[in-house]
Order: structure tokens, then sequence, then C-alpha cells
């Protein structure tokens, strides 16, 4: 018997991605072991200036991951035990972790119906005199509208931070992540808009202190003079060859990024009706990290879809609010109702630089055939 040879469409193409610059990655590893320089260094230096140049803020920290960006200025800005820190509900757990760790405890907020970013009203109801900061987390690879929440922060006197993990290059009334707020953190995990060899991230400060605190409580505490460690630091440091990998990924990531975009347009002209797309709000040029739909009954699409051959994935499948880390006992009642309902429909479809018309004509029929209700015997 012959099989009909499905024509499959993966979620991410990172091998493509690789192979246009094969070269040049092997020119990295040949390097490394040249001058024997594996953390820090020129490498790591070289990347800080060019990725802050090309973000157009005057202070790049390479870091450990992006997780970490985001505690290490938390502590940075001094924000700790007895302080709140508002943060969607919507949103990789990363970024409701690293407040834990500080010791401040994350207040979960919800976010706006069209766009499933944090909703500049919901954190103004969620200000408190224990309010010490509010991360803006720019989701899916658009950004969150910085100009209300600069305003709301700025006049309840409380620290604005941008979580850009999965908006590198992105931007919105023409300023990108770092430019309205305290500063910006990004993670280089391989999957994301600019990635990594393994794990990787930074902090994007237009405060220079900002920048130099960071720094020293990501290496150890070490500053000052004769070798002193100021503060207890931790180990947090870009490795000088994940570095060199990201320069010379850096130098694509608009022309890839421009090839999301092209993407995400052939989607907004093919996505059947039985499926919300995710809104991009006003002003932004956004980098479609993820191509968000909702849909009904979103397992059963999932799987109809996976027998089609086609790679979804769901981002994210429990709030923040609700998982077995950070929900509360007897706190059952539905406290942000649109990341909740969100979490049962939302489906995440190819999204790369690679996609071409077809494979996103070829998912969307699929979806469009998975959204047809099942035939019952
Ligand atoms: C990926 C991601 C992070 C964490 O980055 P790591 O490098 O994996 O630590 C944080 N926030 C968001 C929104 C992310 O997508």
């Amino acid at each position: 018997m012959t099989q009909p040879t499905a024509r499959a469409v993966a979620f991410n193409d990172l091998r493509a991605a690789h192979a246009e610059v094969r070269a040049e990655l092997d020119a990295c590893w040949a390097d490394a072991l040249e001058h024997a320089s594996f953390i820090g260094g020129a490498a790591v230096e070289q990347f800080e200036r060019s990725f802050a140049d090309a973000c157009g803020i005057d202070n790049a920290v390479g870091v450990g991951n992006g997780t970490d960006a985001l505690q290490l200025v938390l502590e940075a800005l001094g924000i700790g035990r007895g302080s709140e820190v508002i943060v969607p509900a919507n949103t990789f757990i990363a970024t409701a972790e690293a407040v834990a760790r500080t010791g401040a405890q994350p207040v979960f907020v919800d976010v706006s119906p069209d766009s499933l970013l944090i909703s500049p009203d919901a954190v103004r109801a969620a200000l408190s005199a224990r309010t010490a900061a509010v991360i803006a987390v720019h989701l899916y690879g658009q950004l969150a509208d910085m100009a209300a929440l600069q305003r709301l922060c700025r006049h309840a006197g409380v620290a604005l931070i941008e979580d850009a993990a999965q908006a590198h290059g992105a931007r919105r009334d023409g300023l990108g992540p770092g430019a309205r707020s305290a500063a910006a953190t990004f993670s280089f995990y391989p999957g994301k808009n600019l990635g990594a060899l393994g794990d990787g991230g930074a902090v994007l400060t237009g405060d220079r202190g900002l920048a130099d605190a960071v720094r020293m409580l990501a290496n150890h505490g070490r500053g000052g003079h004769d070798g002193d460690h100021a503060v207890i630091g931790t180990n947090s440091r870009l490795d000088a060859l994940q570095a060199a990998v990201l320069s010379v990924k850096l130098r694509r990531l608009d022309t890839w990024n421009e090839r999301r975009r092209q993407v995400h347009a052939w989607y907004r002209e093919l996505l059947p009706a039985g499926a919300r797309a995710t809104a991009i709000e006003a002003g932004n040029v956004a980098v479609h990290h993820l191509e968000v739909a909702r849909v009904p009954r979103r397992d059963e699409v999932r799987g109809r879809m996976l027998a089609a051959g086609i790679a979804t994935g769901v981002h994210y499948p429990v709030p923040c609010h609700r998982t077995g880390a950070f929900r509360r006992p007897g706190a059952d009642g539905a406290s942000c109702p649109v990341a909740e309902d969100a979490a049962a429909r939302v489906l995440s479809l190819p999204m790369h630089p690679f996609l071409t018309r077809d494979d996103v004509a070829l998912t969307c029929d699929a979806l469009a055939a998975a959204l047809e209700p099942a035939v019952r015997p």
C-alpha cells in the first residue's frame, strides 16, 4: 500500500537559519579555540556594543539567560522582600519566577482581550502602596502599551521594566525596548528571534549606573578596587562563544524579522474564519515571535493538525496565577478572566522566517478542516 506523503510544516526551523550563516558560525568556534577566551573578553564586549547600537540604547550587558536578566534588574533596583511587582497573568512563567526569586511578590493582572498584552487599566487597578515595579511583557513579538504604562508608573513613582524576550527588534511608535523604561531584558534561548546555540540573555538600559550594577551582580559582585567583591552577586555571564554567534545572527535579525512579517501577512490573508487572530495594537512594528490564534476545542484541533503534519504549540496552557507554583490556596475565583479564557483556546501556528506561502496555506487549510466538527458515527 502506498501512503500519501503528507507535507509536514515545522513549527520552527533553526537548521535553515543556521545553514544561512554556517561558515560564519564555524569561524566563531575556530576563533574561540584560537584565542582561548571563553568567558567575557572581546567577543562579549563586541556583541554588547553592537546589540546596544542596533537597539538604539546606550548600555547592553550580556548575562546567562533571560530569567536571570529580569532578576538581576530587579535586584539592581533594590526590589525584594516586602515589595510587590505587577506582572501579566498571560506570560511565560519566567517573568513571575524572576520576581519571586528576589523575595518580592508577583501580583498578576489581566491582559487586553484583543492583543493578549498586559492591560494598562488592570495595572492601574492593581497598584498599591507596596508596588515597587511593573513588568511589561512584549508577548508574541509586539510591544505592550508603553506610553500608557510609562505615564502610570511615573505618576505612581514605581519602576517600569520590559520583558522583551519575545521582541528583539520590535518597535512601537518608533521606539524599541529600553526606550521608555528603566531597563529591557532579553533571552537568547535558541528558539527566540535572536537565539544563541544554548542559553544567553541581556539587559538593555539607558542608565549607566544600572548597567554597572547588573554587571557587578552577574559577575560575583566583583567591583571596586583590589579584587573586592562589593556585593553578594551570582554567576550569570554570557559565554564568549555565544556572544560571537549572537553577533553573526544579529546581522540577520532585521532580514529574518522582515520575513516573519511577510509570513504574518499571509496568515492574515488565509486564516479561516473560525480562528480568532491576535490583534496587533496600533503603532506596532511587530516581530512575530509567535503566531497565536484562539480556537474552540483547542486540544482536539491541535491533535487533528498534528495528524495532518502541522506542528503547533500552546503559549501558554496555564495562566501564571493558576500554576502550582503560584496559585494560592482558596483563591479559586476567576481573577484574570481574559487570561484564563485565552489559556484554554490559544494555539500557536508555525512561525519562522523560512515558511513559504504554500506552508501557510497548507497550515490554514489543515486548521479549517480541524475546526469542522468531528463526524459522529
Ligand atoms: C523565553 C522567555 C523568558 C526566559 O528566558 P530564558 O532565557 O529561557 O531564561 C522570559 N520571559 C519571556 C516572555 C520569555 O518568552
